[in-house]
């Protein structure tokens, strides 16, 4: 039998052939991918000839197409649809990948090879594009330890390799947590939820083949329930559990997991000669400095904060109208603000929800990318991983531009929150490659026959991970390295939070929000108050955000805590943060920063790029509106079509002429 992963794959866009490919093939695909990337390199240092940008970075960038390829499929997988079998390949891949990573950036000769262009760099006649990417290349090899040598060489690939093990017990202990919880409603606890909440609560049953309603952990569930379940030791019981996840003792806490990963990667700093973790990781980013950061996030933090505090004034008060006692509780706020909204706004949830579909809010966003970029999108079918999986394909002046992927719904196969990710990437050194996108999310699924209702917010990540999607779709580079979403992390964030302003054009919603029931638009002064609201419980927002951001800081920055517990602890009484606001993500469960390095330190990049997106977007309004095509052709060129090709700050300049300040920010918050 020959293994499907490791074929030219002869399919329709040259998509991954889901219903060739089982389990079994994924590990001795990715082993006979490892042995032929380790030859293409083999073959890069044994050449005679002098180095060239040719045998030597583009060989490189070419050398692991193959695992690429393998890789790209596996991790659609077992992110958005694990079994038993793919969270054991995954652990065993973890340290497979590091070693391989590894032995790459520790190999001398090819360092050697690298490090001559470089010095020569002024003499190869390389266009732009390749003088970054040689920039980048000797970069990323010297910040991965290619100039160590001996012991200190070897503790690094042991440090880690260690840390990609950790990174994904984390992720795994998590989702064990989220899948392990769930709480029956009996007839008596569905008395005050609206419909959309008892019909998830039903289908989350059905998940867990329960005969009923239950609670689970996914976000899209539990935030509703919290928000409208008037019982309020069962609003305390899911709570606890939603918070406790990852720390709830025996062989999926994720504490002690959390404390050897932050004293690895100090040791990894160290290592690599920087003071801390945070300096290590922020060099190469826009924000430059832990100062740089904490500057911002303490900007943001005072007006939060006092919004915060007001409003959990306001809300213990009507908690107290209502004959309960005590302080107002972290699950007692979702709720009460709920109450206000309605009061304040005089806007629930439940009557906006028939408004807002799933169908509708894709073709909105499909609508806003034709308008502003041409794009057309027409529905394919084709072998995809999953049946709640759509594709299509997208299109430019009957040009073909990529292969967009959605699979929106939750499921207990599939880890929480929401994430845009390229099967495969855009580049044009192996011929024209165009790429394959998915956006992934977790919204509550429909009994069946039953369309999918969703709440702003869930609209809102929704476009949010299509700004992802179309920063990956509208690429237009050469080399791989610095293609698509291949930016600084805290610039990475600009395209798709930009993306969620175009979801708050009236013009918008009075086309796409449409009842589901009538086919009525919404009408102008629902529309209107539900815009209005928007920044509605901003400071409750910014502030869960904010603790968060400024723990991951802490972590990182001079020595490692031994106890992250007590670290976290002191930062939030050091902010005085509100008793009744929990972190967004507390230390257990913050799998942006431990499931894997991609966030670690990088937190705040939210913050830093919605800085630059409510700027950027307030340049669309001045320029002519949220439509005005000059404006999203710079957007194009300088920044969804452009990767990594230039320094964010560079991107950024040169789209609107002048760097952002704080003050668009704090207007869009409300602050
Ligand atoms: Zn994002």
């Amino acid at each position: 039998m020959t293994n499907p992963l490791l074929q030219t794959w002869d399919t329709p866009y040259g998509l991954p052939p889901f219903d060739q490919i089982s389990d079994d093939d994924f590990a001795p695909a990715v082993d006979a991918a490892l042995t032929e990337a380790r030859s293409n390199i083999a073959a890069i240092t044994a050449n005679t000839e002098a180095p060239t940008f040719a045998n030597t970075i583009e060989a490189l960038d070419l050398s692991d197409r193959l695992l690429d390829q393998a890789l790209g499929a596996f991790y659609a997988l077992a992110g958005a649809d694990a079994n038993p079998a793919r969270e054991a390949l995954s652990r065993d891949f973890a340290p497979l990948l590091s070693a391989f990573s590894s032995e790459v950036s520790s190999n001398k000769d090819l360092f050697a090879r690298i490090e001559t262009l470089w010095q020569d760099r002024e003499n190869l006649d390389l266009t732009d594009e390749q003088q970054r990417v040689l920039l980048l290349t000797r970069r990323n090899f010297v910040r991965s330890g290619a100039q160590l040598e001996g012991y200190a060489a070897d503790r690094l690939t042991e440090v880690k390799g260690r840390l990609s093990v950790l990174g994904n017990q984390f992720r795994q202990n998590l989702l064990a947590d989220e899948r392990a919880w769930f709480m029956p409603l009996g007839d008596s606890d569905l008395a005050g939820l609206p419909d959309f909440v008892i019909a998830a609560a039903r289908a989350a049953g059905k998940d867990h083949d329960v005969d009923g309603p239950v609670v689970t952990l996914s976000r899209s569930l539990i935030v509703p329930f919290l928000q409208f379940c008037p019982n309020r030791a069962l609003r305390q019981k899911a709570y606890e559990a939603w918070a406790a996840r990852g720390a709830n003792g025996g062989e999926t806490d994720n504490r002690d997991i959390a404390a050897e990963t932050l004293d690895l990667r100090a040791q990894r700093a160290d290592l690599l000669g920087y003071d801390s973790f945070a300096d290590y990781k922020l060099e190469t980013e826009m924000a430059g400095t832990p100062d740089a950061v904490r500057d911002l996030l303490m900007k943001v933090w005072e007006p939060a904060k006092a919004a915060a505090d007001a409003d959990g004034m306001r809300l213990q008060a009507m908690m107290h109208n209502d004959g309960e006692t005590g302080p107002l509780e972290p699950w007692d706020w979702r709720y009460y603000s709920e109450k206000r909204r309605k009061d304040d706004h005089d806007l629930d949830e439940a009557a906006l929800k028939p408004y807002l579909q799933l169908n509708r809010m894709v073709e909105a966003a499909f609508s806003c990318a034709n308008r502003l970029f041409g794009l057309e999108f027409s529905p394919i079918e084709v072998p995809l991983y999953h049946p709640d999986c759509k594709a299509w394909e997208v299109k430019r002046d009957g040009e073909h531009i990529a292969v967009f992927i959605a699979d929106y719904f939750a499921r207990s196969s599939k880890r929480s929150g929401a994430w845009c990710s390229a099967m495969r990437n855009q580049q044009k050194l192996a011929g024209d490659i165009r790429p394959h996108v998915v956006n992934v999310c977790n919204f509550a699924k429909p009994p069946e026959g039953e369309p999918a209702l969703l709440s702003y917010d869930d609209a809102r990540t929704l476009f949010h991970e299509f700004g992802h999607a179309l920063h990956q779709m509208l690429s237009d580079v050469t080399y791989q390295l610095i293609s698509g979403t291949s930016v600084a992390r805290d610039f990475v964030e600009l395209p798709s939070q930009l993306f969620e302003h175009w979801l708050g054009v009236p013009e918008v919603l009075e086309e796409f929000a449409t009842h589901a029931e009538t086919g009525e638009p919404m009408p102008r002064d629902l529309l209107d108050r539900m815009l209005g609201a928007a920044t509605y419980d901003m400071g409750f927002q910014t502030v869960e955000y904010l603790a968060s951001a400024l723990v991951d800081l802490a972590f990182h920055e001079g020595d490692a805590p031994t106890d992250p517990m007590q670290k976290q602890a002191e930062v939030l009484e050091e902010i005085e943060m509100p008793h009744a606001i929990g972190m967004r993500h507390a230390t257990p469960h913050f799998a942006h920063v431990f499931a894997g390095d991609g966030y670690s330190c990088g937190y705040y990049s939210y913050m830093w790029s919605e800085v630059m997106d409510a700027d950027a977007f307030e340049a669309f309004e001045e320029a002519g509106g949220a439509f005005d095509a000059d404006m999203a052709a710079k957007l194009e060129k300088h920044i969804l079509s452009a990767g990594g090709t230039q320094e964010a700050s560079d991107a950024y300049l040169a789209f609107r002429g002048k760097m952002p300040d704080v003050g668009p920010l704090l207007k869009g918050r409300g602050l």
